[in-house]
């Protein structure tokens, strides 16, 4: 009998209705011969309502009373959809993190999976249950709840079928699978029909948020392959998977956006050894995450540093580094907020030149200023306006002839010839 692992998100389990409708499809899965495994997110909103709540009730909630609090949302949800699929007359049961065997870590809010035994879980199977889990947390070896990072269920659901060693990973949600961009901001965007892990991995960190980049992480470390598609519509998603040499045909597999991020430069600053680790660690010492950096050519003996951080941070970050800026010698310091950061994504550019040059250009010819520069082996990454990162993104999505996803030998611009045609 196969084994499949399937993953709610909040969107698809968000009404009675729509969870009524996912027991259906539990049901009709276990009829086509198959032992069901599902992960299952808190309804829609409800993770944002009890943050909220959190925060009205302090300013600084204890992380261990955070994670009791925002695991329930997912206890919630699991225990509905066990009762629909009950009430429909199939055999439901649901489970904690916990009780799923989900041994992590003790770093509360953003806990890393240490381990699962899924003893229980096959237990159940053996018994003919459909077993919903509840996603997005686990516990301590102490036995303390914790919960796994935002879009966390994802996670679950590839850890769980990675140790039951499932068929197959499905992870159903809003949308049709994932995209040249998201739908929401480019409305041309198609779904792509497979893709390599490091390139979702590299669309996830930088703010394609339909997957969890650490799941997406934990399925190229352990080899899952999973597929993300509708759970409103039947029909192929996208098959996330190891690389093959075709996909190297494909210049640039997709965009993405990052928004609500800051950038500071540190103007001035003294070439020698040891300077940007004394900034570096100050930020560290604060668990501030630094995206970008960059250090401009010395000129006299000094430098520009700039970095990237969420725009939270800026606060945070702005009162490490006044005072350490006098002490460093540099000359200023300057911050902006409300900047973006625009990826384009895509293992054939390891194989073919010229894609920097083109989105440069692009963004050229149309008065969008790029602010920083990052590039990665399978990325290049801007730094724009955010009032211009809209723009940016369907007009990048289009000179890449991204939603047609031409193969690279038939790309028509200048500047995508190849290396090996050269
Ligand atoms: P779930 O609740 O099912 O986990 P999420 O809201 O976390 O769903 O993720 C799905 C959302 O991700 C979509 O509604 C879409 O707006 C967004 N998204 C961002 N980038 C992409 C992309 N490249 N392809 C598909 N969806 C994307
Ligand atoms: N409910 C959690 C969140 O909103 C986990 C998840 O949906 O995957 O982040
Ligand atoms: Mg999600």
């Amino acid at each position: 009998m196969r084994l499949v692992v399937q993953k709610y998100g909040g969107t698809s389990v968000g009404t009675p209705e729509r969870i009524r409708s996912v027991a259906r499809r539990l049901i009709e899965t276990q009829r086509n011969s198959c032992q069901v495994v599902v992960v299952i997110s808190a309804m829609a909103g409800v993770t944002d309502n009890l943050l909220t709540l959190a925060h009205e009730i302090s300013r600084q909630p204890t992380q261990r009373e955070l994670d009791i609090l925002l695991s329930t949302g997912e206890h919630a949800a699991a225990a509905l959809i066990a009762m629909a699929v009950n009430a429909l007359g199939g055999r439901g049961i649901s489970l904690t993190g916990a009780q799923a065997g989900i041994l992590t870590d003790r770093s509360h809010t953003k806990a890393r999976i240490a381990n699962v035994s899924p003893k229980q879980i096959h237990e159940l199977l053996e018994d003919g249950y459909i077993v919903v889990v509840a996603g997005f947390q686990g516990q301590t070896p102490e036995g303390e709840t914790t919960t796994l990072g935002r879009g966390g269920s994802d996670l679950t659901a590839i850890a769980l079928a990675g140790a039951l060693n499932a068929d197959a990973c499905q992870i159903f949600t809003d949308v049709d699978g994932v995209f040249t961009c998201d739908p929401r901001i480019v409305k041309e965007a198609e779904k792509v029909d497979e893709m390599a892990y490091d390139e979702l991995l590299e669309m996830a960190g930088s703010g394609a948020k339909v997957m969890q980049s650490r799941a997406v992480e934990f399925a190229k470390k352990f080899g899952v392959e999973f597929e993300v598609r509708s759970s409103f519509k039947t029909g192929a998603g996208t098959v996330t998977r190891e690389e093959t040499p075709s996909m190297e045909d494909v210049v640039v597999r997709g965009i993405s956006l990052d928004r609500h991020q800051a950038k500071l430069s540190i103007a001035g600053v003294p070439d020698q050894p040891g300077i940007a680790a004394r900034i570096f660690s100050d930020i560290g010492a604060a668990h501030i995450i630094v995206d970008m950096i960059v250090q401009n050519a010395s000129i006299e003996g000094t430098t520009d540093i700039s970095f990237t951080i969420h725009e939270d941070e800026l606060e945070n970050a702005r009162k490490i580094l006044m005072p350490a800026v006098g002490r460093l010698g540099a000359k200023q310091l300057n911050t902006t907020s409300g900047v973006a950061k625009l990826s384009v994504v895509g293992i054939g550019m390891r194989s073919h030149s010229g894609v920097a040059a083109r989105l440069f250009e692009c963004l050229g010819r149309n008065s969008i200023n790029i602010q920083l520069v990052s590039t990665s082996e399978i990325k290049i990454a801007v730094i724009v306006d955010e009032k211009e990162a809209q723009r940016a993104a369907q007009l990048v999505h289009a000179e890449f002839g991204l939603g047609r996803l031409l193969p690279a030998a038939s790309a028509t611009h200048p500047l995508a010839r190849s290396t090996t045609d050269s």
